[in-house]
């Protein structure tokens, strides 16, 4: 192993294809093929009692080529599917066309288009990848030589690409996970999750309006009406609320990390959430999220470290820089791209990046009030205390 393989680490990307009705079948019929083609193999690799991969394809490659129609690189791949199979499995097992596996010369991502090639049976196609923050991250600058596609019983179709990343330095540093809260994304983790909030705020401006045109009536019915609407709209937060910190909670119990959010109480949420009119909402909502995770993070042994979040979303979370002008930022919508060093991220995970950051140093320096400092001389970021 070299040394810079010994740096990194695989990790898959999932990736969700828009595909156009009348490239579907091409898809099933290439994922039929692949099914047919490693069936056929499994069954030559069991009666000749045949696990290694060249003495398998010099048997099955010919044959197979002919009675699935599939490409060359196709019948290489369902090789290695079946003997990888036997191997992780070690039983009797049935292919089914659910996906096929792809490798340089079968697949391509495009990054400048968002894009991937794939060689179906019938030859190259493309596809849109439909895809956020967190893969258009993980996907940057990569290379990958190697995906699956798949059908999933819905019938949507998903690509899934193997990338390499830089593993995480395992120093003395206690792993930390921050999470940056917004109104577009409710949430956003520091290790790339987040939690979109349309959804959230499309029903709630439903109950709003709703609320508006009940409250102008004033009859029985519609205060009644209105003290259920307000019922329906606290459960389906509460119900957002738990499936977050359910779910950050899983991942610290995971990683082993503490979890470090904002500090939004007081005065510092104004000026955070600019629109009055969801403040008070918004002040809640969060309040929430934090109370349902340290709930959930005290049954299972996890910290919780409260930052300050004055600047988390203005700085780079590579050379801790902000913007020298005052009242500009490198954040620009969904996007943040530092000036100095060139980074760039999905801003609210940059956000999230510079909350782990600070928590980090918080856990290991717990004297520590100042973190550091920009090019203006400015008190940067830091550090409030712990839950
Ligand atoms: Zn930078």
């Amino acid at each position: 192993m070299s040394y810079t393989e010994a740096m990194t680490q695989s990790l898959t990307v999932k990736c969700k294809l828009k595909v156009p009705i009348n490239i579907c079948q091409q898809i099933d019929e290439t994922l039929d093929s692949f099914a047919d083609a490693c069936n056929q193999i499994l069954a030559v690799a069991k009666a000749e009692n045949c696990w290694n991969t060249t003495k398998l394809h010099h048997k099955v490659y010919k044959p197979t080529r002919e009675s699935t129609g599939l490409k060359a690189n196709h019948v290489c791949q369902a090789i290695r599917r079946v003997i990888n199979n036997a191997k992780a499995v070690k039983q009797i097992h049935k292919f089914r066309p659910t996906s096929i596996s792809l490798d340089a010369r079968t697949f391509e991502y495009k990054e400048v288009a968002q894009q991937v090639r794939v060689t179906l049976k019938s030859g190259r196609v493309k596809f849109d990848l439909s895809i956020g923050g967190y893969q258009i991250g993980l996907l940057k600058g990569q290379k990958p030589t190697s995906a699956t596609l798949s059908k999933t019983r819905r019938g949507d179709y998903y690509i899934s690409i193997v990338v390499e990343i830089p593993e995480q330095p395992k120093g003395k540093t206690p792993k930390v996970i921050g999470v940056d809260l917004g109104l577009r994304d409710i949430a956003s983790t520091s290790t790339g999750q987040s939690w979109d909030g349309s959804q959230l705020r499309k029903t709630r401006d439903r109950y709003v309006r709703t609320r508006a045109s009940l409250q102008s009536k004033r009859t029985k019915g519609a205060k009644r009406l209105l003290r259920r609407l307000s019922g329906r709209e606290n459960r389906f937060q509460q119900w957002i609320n738990h499936n977050i910190s359910k779910q950050l909670v899983k991942e610290a119990k995971q990683l082993n990390a503490n979890i470090a959010f904002e500090d939004l109480t007081g005065i510092r949420l104004r000026t955070k959430i600019r629109k009055k009119t969801r403040t008070e909402i918004n002040r809640w909502a969060f309040y929430q999220l934090r109370m349902f995770t340290q709930y959930k993070a005290q049954i299972a042994g996890i910290n919780i470290i409260l930052v300050d979040p004055r600047y988390t979303s203005q700085t780079c979370s590579r050379c801790h820089h902000i913007h020298p002008v005052p009242g500009k930022s490198y954040r620009k919508g969904k996007l943040f791209k530092c000036g100095n060093c060139g980074f760039e991220h999905d801003s609210d995970i940059n956000g999230a990046l510079n909350i782990a950051q600070l928590g980090g140093v918080l856990v290991s320096h717990p004297e520590s009030s100042v973190y550091a400092c920009d090019l203006r001389g400015q008190l940067l970021l830091f550090p409030l205390g712990m839950v």
